[in-house]
């Protein structure tokens, strides 16, 4: 299937840079612990730390909020963080924020164990499927309401090795 290129790898370099300059000027030296949302936003959050200049502790995360009904908001926990968050300044990173319930039942989650601070950043955003409200401290892209690929993002796990955000489906 083809797909064309909707946000180039320099795009999203520059835009990386930007979001790791505003994250470093918010916590001014302080430690962050950064937790990455797989598997989507592996890409994003690699070389997102590598532009933070903070001192920064790794980790990973992976639910899954759609078990049972989407109503419902259950979120299961597939792969948990090993780090003890309390007290501790938290990024939270997403690949894309589309109706933004995983998010949502993520953070709360996350609040439960008692940070500092807990902050949301997002690559991307799809404001027009919003069900749930976020507020995204620091955001990549606000885009149309597309299916995208590339840059971390599957197709039937495919694509995620792309270096760029591309449409799926237009050509
Ligand atoms: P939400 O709970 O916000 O509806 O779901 C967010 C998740 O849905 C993302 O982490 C991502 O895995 C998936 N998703 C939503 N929109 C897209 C899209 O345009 N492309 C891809 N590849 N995944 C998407």
């Amino acid at each position: 299937m083809s797909h064309k290129v909707f946000i180039s790898q320099e795009q999203i370099s520059n835009r990386v840079k930007e979001l790791a300059r505003t994250i470093d000027q918010d916590f001014s030296g302080e430690e962050i612990v950064v937790i990455g949302v797989l598997n989507g936003a592996f890409m994003f959050v690699a070389d997102l730390i590598r532009e933070i200049k903070s001192p920064i502790i790794l980790d990973f995360i992976a639910a899954s909020s759609y078990e049972g009904t989407e109503s419902t908001g259950n979120l299961k926990i597939l792969k948990d963080i090993k780090v003890d968050i309390k007290d501790k300044n938290v990024i939270l990173v997403e690949d894309i924020v589309d109706t933004g319930l995983t998010i949502k039942e993520l953070q709360k989650d996350l609040k439960d164990r008692g940070p500092k601070s807990l902050k949301l950043c997002s690559l991307l955003h799809k404001p027009a499927r919003t069900i749930h409200e976020n507020k995204i401290d620091y955001l990549g892209f606000e885009i149309e309401d597309k299916f995208v690929i590339g840059y971390g993002l599957d197709f039937d796990g495919k694509y995620r090795e792309l270096p760029y955000i591309g449409v799926y489906g237009e050509s």
